[in-house]
């Protein structure tokens, strides 16, 4: 069954890459083994790092909380598999500048013993209110990247009013085949992640974006959705063109709403959660088993035999390399993510954590290309999607001008890389535009601070001017008793002053 085409909205700019997908989806996805030693980031979520709640030497079964939230946008962390708690240690992360971060180490027995099942089957009995307070317990973030808590989202959409639910299967960047091969493989997972999704927001249209290259997962979504026979769910196909999966992008596409600048897609009566999401929405709330692994796509010319694995989380990409055949002589440069919008990290001891969508390694030639002056060419521009000026945003970045960046719109850029790909100059502008939001981010931070510090002294300044005035409205108080009681006790009054400003001047 194919999908019928709908009228699409317009997105602006963007570019047809080569997809290179087809390296890696020859194959099903592939279980890898559970490794000896499970290394587990207290931060694989928007928002503050979980806390652990076991210690050293303690045993764990399989989906048991390990940690737990920690703020408003906290969301639990689980064991992806039963053993014991060796350590709680700063361990090398899949962040920028190949920072280390704590992470609980637990070392697997073998056993994969897990906690009794907790499965509600049927969620259509559950309140909303109560379906996002589970959904939050299943350590759900978004899987497309963006590891946003997925409850804390949901939470948002229901303070406004949410026409839609898209389920985001655009996986436009190159080499990313994840989402791709769970649509192929699972799509009663992602269908039914849907249903629960619609019932947690009480929506009634539930489109499936889907790109057109894509027509095997297109397919599987429609046989479930004929299979299930719900009609308020619809597979919507769209162009190829990175990055029609941007979130903004994709509410554009589907509806033809516009979410405004600095704006969110609820502004708009939409919310957009990723394929990997849904399904783990569903494998948790349905099937009992809070996120604890992910698929994840191993490729490049640095991979003797790309593939998409299912990973428990905390496996580490050695191991995931190793299970894929083990390294090219070509490799020389390891991104977490894809080419355009990954981390490039130093190791291979970083774990598999939620964000963990694609591991690639790449040759020398795919990666290493020199930079040379801007000749104003324009083609940035062209291919924004978010319609800015990469040159001059550039520009700005290196003069250091927070106020043109802003003026120009710099927090409106989604890290796209579009405009790094057409530069003839191969300017990172990129990098340099995540850069000045960094420093942007900093600057406004310190001037939080500043004003809070203002406010404390002038806060200081009223209470103490408060207190002399009070002193003093006392003392002539005082005074104007006295003078009615006769000079003994004016002494009384002014010696008691001399007490008061000598204990001010100290
Ligand atoms: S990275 Fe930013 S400036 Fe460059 S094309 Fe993408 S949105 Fe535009
Ligand atoms: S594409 Fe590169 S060279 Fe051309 S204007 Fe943009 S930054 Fe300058």
């Amino acid at each position: 069954m194919t999908a019928p085409t709908y009228d699409l909205g317009k997105l602006h700019g963007g570019l047809r890459l080569p997809g290179h997908k087809a390296e890696s989806t020859s194959n099903p996805i592939l279980d890898i083994p559970i490794p000896a030693q499970l290394i587990l980031p207290l931060e694989q979520h928007v928002g503050e790092p979980a806390q652990p709640v076991v210690g050293i030497g303690d045993r764990v079964l399989k989906g048991q909380t390990v940690a737990e939230p920690d703020g408003e946008m906290g969301v639990p962390i689980h064991a992806s598999s039963s053993g014991t708690v060796v350590a709680i240690e700063r361990w090398p992360v899949a962040r920028r500048h190949g920072e280390k971060a704590p992470c609980i180490v637990i070392e697997s027995d073998g056993k994969d013993e897990a906690i009794s099942d907790t499965a509600a089957s049927d969620y259509s009995a559950l309140a909303p209110a109560d379906l996002l307070l589970r959904i939050l317990d299943g350590g759900i973030v978004g899987l497309g990247g963006a590891v946003f808590p997925t409850a804390q989202k949901l939470m948002q959409a229901r303070t406004c009013d949410t026409d839609y639910l898209i389920l985001n299967g655009v996986e436009c960047e190159p080499y990313i085949s994840c989402d791709d091969v769970l649509m192929r493989e699972r799509p009663e997972a992602i269908i039914g992640g849907a249903r629960v999704l619609m019932h947690a927001l009480q929506v009634n249209v539930c489109y499936v974006a889907v790109e057109s290259d894509k027509p095997e997962a297109i397919a599987r979504l429609g046989e479930e959705l004929a299979r299930v026979d719900d009609d308020r769910i619809v597979v919507k196909q769209v162009p190829t063109i990175y990055p029609s999966g941007g979130e903004d992008q994709l509410v554009q596409l589907v509806t033809n709403r516009e979410v405004p600048s600095g704006g969110l897609p609820t502004d708009v009566g939409c919310i957009v959660q990723n394929v990997g999401t849904a399904a783990a929405v569903y494998d948790w709330v349905v099937r009992g088993e809070p996120l604890i692994s992910r698929v994840t796509t191993v490729t490049g010319d640095g991979v003797a035999t790309p593939v998409n694995v299912r990973a428990r989380l905390g496996t580490t990409i050695e191991d995931i390399v190793k299970f894929a055949g083990g390294y090219t002589d070509r490799a020389y440069h390891m991104i977490i993510g894809g080419p355009l919008t990954g981390k490039s990290v130093s190791t291979d001891e970083v774990p598999v954590v939620k964000a963990s969508n694609c591991v690639l390694v790449v040759s020398k030639s795919s990666y290493v290309r020199g930079e040379l002056p801007c000749i104003r060419c324009g083609d940035c521009a062209v291919v924004c999607p978010v319609q800015l000026q990469p040159q001059q945003l550039f520009w700005y970045a290196c003069a250091d001008d927070e106020q043109k960046l802003r003026d120009f719109g710099l927090t409106d850029c989604i890290e796209c890389g579009c405009c790094d790909l057409v530069c003839p100059s191969h300017i990172p502008l990129t990098a340099d535009f995540r850069m000045a939001k960094g420093r942007i981010r900093e600057l406004a931070d310190e001037k939080a601070r500043a004003e809070r510090a203002r406010h404390r002294f002038e806060a200081r300044n009223a209470r103490l001017e408060r207190e002399q005035r009070e002193r003093e409205e006392e003392l002539a108080r005082q005074k104007a008793a006295a003078k009615a009681a006769g000079p003994a006790a004016i002494a009384e009054i002014l010696r008691r002053k001399q007490g008061h400003d000598e204990d001010d001047a100290s």
